[in-house]
């Protein structure tokens, strides 16, 4: 949109106001032209003789683009003229009220096109048709809607346009896959190079199909009396499960007989492959090795027989992720199509549960020498797989790009705390700008290398982390105690009441074990005594009690004590809730006396009557157990949205009975309930209530009871 120059061209100006008594605004159009191409210009002027020179708004529509000038505020917008969602329906520009929505009838009656020229100067440039001519802003919306969406097809297709590309020059800058090796590779490493010897015994010889030569044998197992028999090939006798040597080909498999074995039998093993990539990037090439072992057999006149045997392996790429220094991760997929039969690389992962995955794998070993000269080189993959076997090297990679230090706590040898890192747990970092490990971790210089003896195990290190967050100084042996307590940094509070000694043997007095005793039952009694006790004296605290006395920080028992704060501390919560609602919806107090005006209705029955404040819509939630206490309730009631009643009977209305929710414009019942979500005495209730509503539609109430309320006087 040519802004500057749609703004030097002076107003079309409404010629004379329009006569029609609802008109509030009236529009004027016009075609211009701006540099060779025509535009159309839509006024819209206060229908007031005092506003016919300035308009509101100036909506301009080229063929391909939109845009409404502001001439108050002289700015421009490139909204749609209308909002139109399931709630409500307006033109959004000229001071019509959105929210509220009106009838298109009354709209149409409030903004008209000052003459029918302007109608077809509108049609004729914007060609779209609409449902209903009264309604000549339609046109002008059904055009913006129009050159929105296909702006919006353009720019998807531009986009996958560029992905495409994207996705090619990945493909061609990918060196070529070894193959061959990442089959050797994987046989000799992940399948340790396994054979099966299917094996059938008979008398004193055996047959032996070997999956590695498929040769079915015949052998004898057991030296035959005769001397021709002595002169027959021999072997071991074979058992299920244990390992030998195929007579023909020699080579070591596992014996597995006929009739136990599968026809086919297959085994999966992932690897990592790390390639150079461009000039200083790295493409990791995550695949899937399948072998597969095999039996064939025939039907003799002898019965099932043997045939011959086999193995076979196969790869196949799933995932390449590409790394490239200051570039965002990019990971392709390997998909099927299954029409097609076909497998074809993608930018996008599938969805939910197929989505691809990579795994904890081995790293094949060239990866390494692969990295030298890349931005990876000193990501300490290597020495870290060597400490940890299997790793994730995608997961590793992508956090050591955002977190460098990684690196040194590796080389440290503080493994446990890296793989924490490479799983995602940030939070065990205390400062991630840090280039030193205490500093990086937040605990004191000196512990470092107790860490390190340790290979950087979390529990210990976050109860390194308490030491310095403490400020304190505890002994090697209370460092590993408070390690086995899993005590974090919560247990800080402990520290404000009692030594760490104490509060280690408090622990331990309670559990009726003590440390150190490498059984699991001990150290899980330990952890969760711990908690219990952390969580007892938190709770004591909140709860505003003198912890200076040893009674309350020492209990004798402290389960009972601490069922007992649990008790207590609910019941307090209960009314915090309270209090924290009052403060936050304070409009259902103030509203009370006006909607009680209009709600408030009494028969000899039952009386109906809005909610006097937050607190007792929370109250009436919870001694019915109901949800109408839940914020959103509240939220409506406040907002004057939705109007929650209380009714109840009329000889005892202290007493809550149902609960009502009504839609305050509509005064249509969006529910009622009774405690339990349950409706008592429901056919009874809904007539009572149905009632109710109507003569709320009819404004009959107030009305009705208050000419009862004179008669009565
Ligand atoms: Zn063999």
């Amino acid at each position: 949109m040519k802004k500057k120059a749609v703004e030097k061209i002076p107003f079309l100006k409404l010629p004379e106001t329009v006569k029609k008594k609802a008109a509030e605004y009236a529009a004027v159009a016009d075609v211009k032209e701006i540099d060779g191409e025509e535009q159309l210009f839509v006024e819209v002027y206060r229908n007031r003789k005092e506003c016919r020179a300035v308009p509101v708004v100036r909506i301009v529509l080229t063929d391909k683009d939109f845009g409404t000038y502001f001439t108050e505020s002289g700015s421009w917008s490139r909204e749609r003229i209308t909002k139109n969602d399931w709630s409500s329906y307006g033109l959004v520009w000229w001071g019509n009220d959105v929210r509220a929505g009106k009838p298109v009838n009354i709209m149409a009656e409030e903004n008209v096109l000052y003459s029918q020229e302007d109608l077809k100067r509108i049609k004729d440039f914007v060609r779209v048709g609409v449902w209903d001519e009264e309604e000549w802003w339609e046109y002008i919306d059904q055009k913006q809607k129009d050159i929105a969406r296909k702006e919006r097809a353009e720019r998807t297709e531009r986009s996958r346009e560029r992905r495409e590309k994207a996705l090619k020059q990945r493909k061609k800058n990918t060196p070529e896959l070894p193959e061959e090796r990442v089959l050797e590779y994987a046989d000799g490493i992940l399948f340790h190079r396994k054979h099966y010897l299917y094996y059938r015994k008979h008398r004193s010889r055996a047959a032996v199909a070997c999956s590695k030569c498929g040769n079915v044998t015949e052998a004898r197992w057991k030296l035959g009396v005769t001397l021709e028999s002595q002169a027959e090939r021999m072997m071991e006798e074979p058992k299920m499960g244990e390992y030998g040597v195929c007579p023909k080909c020699g080579a070591y498999g596992k014996f597995i007989p006929q009739g136990r074995a599968k026809n086919s039998y297959r085994e999966e093993k992932n690897l990592f492959l790390g390639q150079k990539y461009k000039e200083t990037g790295m493409v990791f090439r995550y695949i899937t090795v399948m072998k597969e072992w095999n039996l064939k057999l025939s039907c003799t006149e002898k019965g099932i027989e043997m045939q011959s045997a086999g193995e076979r392996l196969s790869e196949i790429e799933t995932v390449r992720i590409y790394f490239e220094p200051g570039k965002k991760v990019q990971r392709d997929y390997c998909k099927h199509n299954p029409w097609s039969g076909i497998d074809f690389w993608d930018d996008c992962n599938l969805g939910g549960l197929n989505s691809i995955r990579t795994r904890e794998a081995q790293i094949m070993p060239e990866t390494y020498e692969n990295m030298a000269g890349t931005f990876l080189e000193y990501s300490a993959l290597e020495e870290y797989e060597r400490a940890a076997g299997e790793v994730n090297a995608e997961n590793y990679l992508v956090q050591y790009i955002q977190i460098p230090q990684i690196e040194m706590l590796v080389k440290l040898g503080l493994f446990h705390v890296a793989g924490e890192l490479i799983r995602g747990r940030n939070s065990i970092v205390s400062d991630t700008e840090a280039d030193r490990a205490d500093t990086f971790l937040g605990i004191r210089k000196d512990r470092v290398k107790q860490l390190i003896k340790h290979q950087g195990a979390p529990s210990i290190l976050r109860a390194m982390q308490m030491e310095k967050q403490t400020g304190q100084r505890f002994t090697d042996k209370q460092i590993k105690q408070l390690a086995e307590a899993g005590l974090m940094e919560q247990a800080g509070s402990l520290l404000e009441y009692m030594g760490v000694q104490k509060m280690l043997n408090q622990i331990s007095r309670y559990a009726g074990c003590g440390y150190g005793t490498m059984c699991s039952t001990a150290a899980f009694r330990i952890e969760q005594t711990a908690r219990r006790y952390v969580d007892y004296i938190n709770m004591r605290k909140e709860l505003g009690y003198d912890l200076q006395n040893t009674v309350y920080l020492f209990p004798k028992d402290l389960d009972a004590a601490h069922r007992r704060m649990v008790e207590e501390y609910s019941r307090t919560e209960a009314d915090k809730r309270i209090r924290e609602t009052e403060e936050r919806f304070p409009l259902i107090k103030e509203n009370y006396n006006k909607l009680k005006k209009r709600f408030y209705f009494k028969d000899k029955d039952f009386v109906i009557r809005p909610a006097a404040s937050a607190e007792e819509i929370v109250m009436e939630g919870r001694i019915l157990h109901h949800c109408v206490g839940g914020d959103d309730y509240l939220d409506r009631h406040n907002r004057g949205k939705n109007i929650i009643l209380f009714l109840r009977a009329a000889g005892d209305q202290e007493v809550p009975y149902i609960t009502v929710e009504i839609d305050a414009e509509h005064l249509g019942i969006c529910q009622w309930y009774g405690a339990y979500d349950k409706k008592p005495d429901e056919e009874r209730m809904q007539r009572w209530l149905d009632k109710y509503t109507t003569r709320l539609k009819a404004r009959t109430l107030a009305a009705g009871s208050g000419t009862r309320e004179r008669n009565y006087a």
